[in-house]
């Protein structure tokens, strides 16, 4: 059924050739600029229904279009924003810009945006966003002038941001999630997370880590893997959490974890990030 989508593609900048003409330090200082000149984009990736291969949502993932280095991807300089305090601002623009396009996509929908099943956008917040203080005035702001209902946003945070966090940290995500907003725990398997802490967390969704897609791939696969993943799926279906796997790149791994119970995924088998317009006609499609 799914094959991996072509799309529009960029060319990325070749991490090992330009570590030595990109020095940390020239992307840290353009970054203000570029966010005022607009370099910044977002590609969308979707989620799919592994039940069915119907389209969930889509993730928004920026890129920052460098005048004289290409295409940049978030790994070289989401760290930077975040060290400098750019993120909060970039952040809030990818949160405007991402909500605003699953708008359209749902007013576009068949149906006319009264879609039985509405199209959700995954948006990532960093550690940073997390602590600014007027997180969730925005992001109450960003939905209302959108009109997009909260329940249709699921903002991304990472199990690493959340490890040892204490109820001042929690509790903007809290009132987020009271307001229908859910909460999904990015990269999860990959921090050191006690799986009883998952209760205190408002959190609705687990994300996967790649690196248990990535077990999936073995021939044959190893029993051991399977267990882990078929234990956490069992507990996050205990608690009412939705799981998403990231990484899929073949059949077979999204055959495996369906079967596992997995609800959603997303990876290269199913298609790459890419322009805004692809995932309307996904959506339009019903079905990768
Ligand atoms: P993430 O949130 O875990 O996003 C998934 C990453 O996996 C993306 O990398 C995506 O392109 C990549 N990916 C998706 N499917 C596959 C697959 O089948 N195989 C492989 N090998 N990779 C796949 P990307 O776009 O480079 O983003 C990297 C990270 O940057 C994201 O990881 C996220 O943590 C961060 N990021 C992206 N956009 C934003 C943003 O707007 N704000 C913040 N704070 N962080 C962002
Ligand atoms: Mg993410
Ligand atoms: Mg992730
Ligand atoms: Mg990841």
């Amino acid at each position: 059924r799914a094959k991996s989508a072509g799309g529009n593609r960029f060319e990325y900048a070749d991490d090992e050739a330009d570590a030595r003409a990109i020095t940390r330090h020239g992307l840290t200082t353009a970054l203000p600029a570029a966010l005022e000149r607009g370099e910044f984009f977002i590609e969308y990736q979707p989620l799919v229904r592994l039940g069915d291969g119907s389209v969930h949502g889509a993730e928004a993932l920026v890129r920052w279009c460098h005048p004289q280095h290409g295409v940049l991807g978030p790994d070289r300089f989401i760290p930077l924003a975040e060290n400098t305090g750019l993120i909060v601002p970039l952040g809030r623009w990818v949160l405007q810009e991402s909500v605003r396009q699953a708008r359209f996509w749902q007013d576009e929908a068949p149906g006319g945006g009264k879609a039985t099943r509405p199209l959700r956008i995954n948006v990532n917040l960093s550690p940073t966003q997390l602590h600014h203080p007027g997180l969730v005035a925005e992001t109450v702001d960003v939905l209302e002038r959108s009109g997009l209902e909260p329940g249709a946003l699921c903002l991304e945070v990472t199990e690493s941001a959340l490890i040892g966090a204490d109820d001042d940290l929690l509790k903007p995500l809290r009132q987020l999630a009271e307001m229908g907003v859910d909460i999904a725990l990015d990269d999860f398997g990959t921090g050191y997370s006690n799986l009883a802490n998952l209760r205190r967390l408002p959190v609705s969704v687990l994300k996967l880590d790649r690196s248990f897609t990535q077990g999936m791939q073995q021939h044959p696969v190893d029993p051991v893997d399977i267990k882990i993943v078929e234990g956490i799926v069992q507990l996050a279906h205990s608690l009412e959490l939705a799981v998403t796997v990231e990484g899929v790149e073949t059949s077979a791994q999204a055959e495996q974890l369906r079967q596992l119970g997995c609800d959603t995924a997303q990876g290269w088998y199913y298609a790459r990030p890419g322009a805004p317009d692809r995932i309307h006609s996904l959506v339009l499609a019903d079905a990768i």
